[in-house]
């Protein structure tokens, strides 16, 4: 089909940038009606308007994910406006590399708070509305972003990797629970992808082993990444890859 996504309502955090910016475009372009959600407005409205021009259809939300009260309002509003959500794809997410011992404990905190409590507390908010979905339409997905970073060693990455072995358990385990009420759950695991994820590293040594691979390499782009988020969802309802490892050729 050319628009297998039509009558599909898409949820995407961390929308403003990188893999859910792109993500969000090209569900769109499948059919779907996309609901972005991040906190800068600014970027929210003008991917808004791209996708308008490209002919679908898009709303912006903005939302600090770890702001549980905004999360529900957030919720409330795709219920009210859209009848629901019945793709959610969990995104947003931040990196802060640095050797354990060195690190700030704000780091540590600030990337627990958002990938794992956050995803949690969205993946809660929304649910209900993929389960109801899944039982109404007969499809939803919930897709989370996780990370090579859970299952490979890198130094330096000890809470970032455990942050996404997290997220690429609680999918597994949760597909085992929602497959049955038809809601198929995927976690994507990218190796490494150009966004902004990189700029936000404060250690030296983590920034120079990015440059480092960056001229070894060709990273992934974002739409690769986005290209996978939008056929998990145009398989057939019965088809659930459940873990996605997509690397870019050139990483060990
Ligand atoms: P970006 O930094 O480009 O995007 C992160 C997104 O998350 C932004 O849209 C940002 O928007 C949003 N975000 C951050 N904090 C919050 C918050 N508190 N509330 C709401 N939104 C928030 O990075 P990527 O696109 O690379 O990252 C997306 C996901 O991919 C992350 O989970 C990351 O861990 C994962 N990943 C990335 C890889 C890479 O190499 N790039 C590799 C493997 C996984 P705003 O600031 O406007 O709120």
């Amino acid at each position: 089909a050319v628009a297998p996504l039509r009558g599909r309502v898409a949820v995407v955090t961390g929308a403003s940038s990188g893999i859910g910016e792109a993500a969000a475009a090209r569900l769109a372009s499948l059919g779907a009606r996309v609901v972005v959600l991040a906190r800068r407005a600014e970027r929210l409205d003008e991917l808004v308007s791209r996708i308008g021009k490209d002919g679908g259809s898009a709303l912006a939300i903005t939302a600090d994910v770890t702001d549980r009260a905004a999360v529900r309002a957030a919720a409330d509003r795709v219920e009210a406006e859209l009848g629901g959500a019945d793709l959610l794809f969990n995104n947003a997410g931040v990196m802060l590399p640095a050797p354990f011992e060195e690190s700030a404990a704000g780091q540590w905190q600030q990337q627990i708070d958002l990938n794992v409590t956050a995803l949690t507390h969205v993946t809660g908010a929304f649910v209900p509305q993929l389960v109801r979905a899944a039982g109404e339409r007969g499809v939803a997905d919930l897709i989370t972003t996780s990370s090579i970073a859970a299952q490979n060693i890198f130094p330096t990455f000890a809470v970032y990797s455990a942050t996404k072995a997290y997220v690429t358990h609680f999918s597994r385990h949760l597909r085992a629970e929602l497959g049955p009420k038809g809601v198929r759950v995927a976690a994507v695991e990218p190796g490494i992808v150009g966004t902004e994820l990189q700029s936000h590293v404060t250690d030296e040594g983590a920034r120079e082993w990015l440059a480092g691979s960056k001229e070894a390499m060709e990273w992934l782009a974002p739409e690769d990444v986005a290209e996978t988020v939008g056929f998990l969802a145009s398989l057939p309802p019965r088809v659930n890859l459940q873990q996605v490892t997509v690397m870019p050729t050139g990483q060990t």
